[in-house]
């Protein structure tokens, strides 16, 4: 007789920039609830962004009673809790009352690009890409934690003192959540901070001495999928082992477990990560190195590199050009259209990431004439997400050495259908685009789950993910090859725009 499976299930939050999540996941991977709660953002000035920690624990810790009141699931039910989370967002509170000290600053705060200038002119850089394979950005914790000690009133006093404590988001929920009992991070998460040693696997004493930041307020730095204490639910006290950041958790979530899986998101803007196994490469085309989550204690790394303007460029023809409708009606004009007639449409609306990095570049459409339809600029838009896309990973494919069979996708515009067939005929390898949309939670459900024995092993894992759809190369190689070369002919001829 087969055996029948008990069900059992794994909670993951999902705390990202605009709203709290918490998903519950039964053993079979399938998700039985949903709750979601959005919260404050804060512009204190032009280009400064925070949140209040307390509304990102609040909300998430609402969100995670309300899902499972509602899914009528029993606490002791649960196997464990996963934790994602938007990334190298920094907050610093108080170890004894649990306050906050600021603000978090979020990772898209620029309010720290000076000192990231003067880390440059300091010389920095070369060590900063050897050692924590990132490049300097005011995106990472260094320098946010740097700013709230050097302008909260006392604070590196205090923070020198021992009083206060830095965690990125998974950090402070996880002591929210432990009641002050665990104050530590995870390595996906520690990788994005510029001041941990990815290559070494330490806190990085230069680079702390440099910001001035006490390296007793840091947490410790556990794997992925391991012991985080618990958090007390309805009465049960249920375990927290998995976290992972939220991109790392939606490359584990795609069981993109092997050197070369590749998975990209396809949201506002887009996010391409590479599992390079166990060795540290440090990038030659621009994109930075993180630490990607596993769950047998071994350490892989992964390549990251992003799409500024993806799925915004859809945004744009709908709310700006007025177009389209909805984001899915270009799917329809761009099949419509048949080809691009020549248009081509770089939209560097913010200048050009990896590996073009141009911040002077500007949005341009090339190969107007008179015979232009609405149809052809919106398939040149769609078209350039696939040719960025294409771009990145062919900065991965030349840093790691590693050929790509199969592209793992998520993410909302991940659901054109177009765009899957055009993006499989620029790679020239297989798009699968995941059954399950919810990745990010489902791989911090995976790295919790494993920790606890919901799921054997990856090898489970990978017999029972499902994918909803692929798409095959079908485009002949001389079309699909001028294609991509006036796409580099428009790339290179909208650069330096803003510069005079
Ligand atoms: P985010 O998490 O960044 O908010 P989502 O994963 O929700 O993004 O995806 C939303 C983005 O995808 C928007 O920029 C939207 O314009 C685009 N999008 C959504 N559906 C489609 C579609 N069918 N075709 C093209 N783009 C789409």
């Amino acid at each position: 007789m087969a055996e029948v499976k008990k069900r059992r299930y794994v909670v993951a939050l999902d705390q990202g920039t605009t709203s709290s999540r918490c998903v519950i996941f039964d053993n079979n991977s399938n998700v039985v609830q949903v709750a979601q709660q959005e919260y404050k953002q804060i512009y204190p000035k032009p280009g400064w962004v925070e949140h209040d920690p307390m509304e990102i624990f609040g909300t998430q810790y609402a969100v995670l009673n309300e899902a499972i009141a509602q899914s009528g699931i029993r606490p002791y039910h649960i196997d464990a809790i996963g934790i994602t989370n938007q990334r190298e967002t920094t907050i610093i509170w108080d170890k004894k009352t649990g306050k906050p000290i600021y603000n978090a600053i979020v990772w898209q705060c620029r309010r720290t690009a000076p000192i990231i200038e003067q880390v440059i002119k300091d010389g920095l850089e070369n060590y900063i890409r050897e050692n924590t394979g990132l490049v300097p950005d005011a995106y990472f914790c260094a320098s946010k934690i740097k700013w709230i000690l050097d302008n909260v009133e006392g604070a590196r006093e205090r923070a020198n003192d021992g009083e206060l404590l830095f965690g990125t988001v998974d950090t402070w929920l996880i002591w929210k959540l432990t009641n002050g009992k665990v104050h530590a991070t995870d390595y996906t998460n520690a990788s994005r901070t510029m001041i941990y040693n990815n290559k070494n696997l330490c806190w990085d004493k230069k680079l702390c001495d440099y910001f001035d930041i006490p390296m007793c307020m840091l947490p410790e730095v556990k794997f992925s999928s391991d012991d985080y204490g618990y958090c007390e639910i309805f009465g049960e006290q249920i375990p927290i082992c998995g976290v992972a950041g939220d991109q790392q958790s939606s490359l584990f979530g795609q069981a993109c477990f092997n050197p070369g899986d590749v998975k990209n998101t396809y949201g506002t803007g887009c996010f391409l990560l590479m599992n390079v196994g166990k060795e540290f490469i440090t990038s030659k085309n621009g994109l930075v190195t993180t630490i990607a989550a596993t769950s047998d204690k071994s350490i892989q790394y992964a390549l990251e590199g992003s799409v500024f303007i993806g799925g915004a460029v859809v945004q744009w023809l709908r709310d700006q050009m007025r177009f389209i409708t909805e984001a899915s009606d270009s799917e329809y004009f761009a099949q419509r259209a048949g080809d691009n007639d020549g248009v081509f449409f770089v939209p560097a609306f913010t200048g050009l990431g990896a590996p073009h990095w141009d911040m002077y570049a500007r949005g341009t459409i090339f190969g107007l004439t008179r015979g232009t339809k609405r149809k052809h600029i919106v398939r040149a838009a769609l078209e350039a997400i696939c040719y960025q896309s294409l771009d990145l990973m062919e900065a991965m494919k030349k840093d790691s050495g590693i050929d790509v069979k199969e592209l793992k996708v998520d993410g909302g515009a991940s659901r054109n259908d177009f765009l899957m067939q055009f993006q499989s005929d620029m790679i020239e390898a297989k798009v699968k685009r995941s059954k399950i949309m919810e990745t990010t939670a489902l791989g911090a459900a995976y790295l919790a789950g494993l920790y606890k024995g919901t799921w054997k092993d990856i090898e489970e894992i990978k017999n029972t993910w499902q994918y909803d759809n692929e798409f095959n190369p079908l485009m002949d190689k001389e079309s699909r090859n001028k294609l991509v070369h006036k796409w580099h002919k428009a790339v290179e001829m909208c650069k330096g725009w803003e510069k005079d």
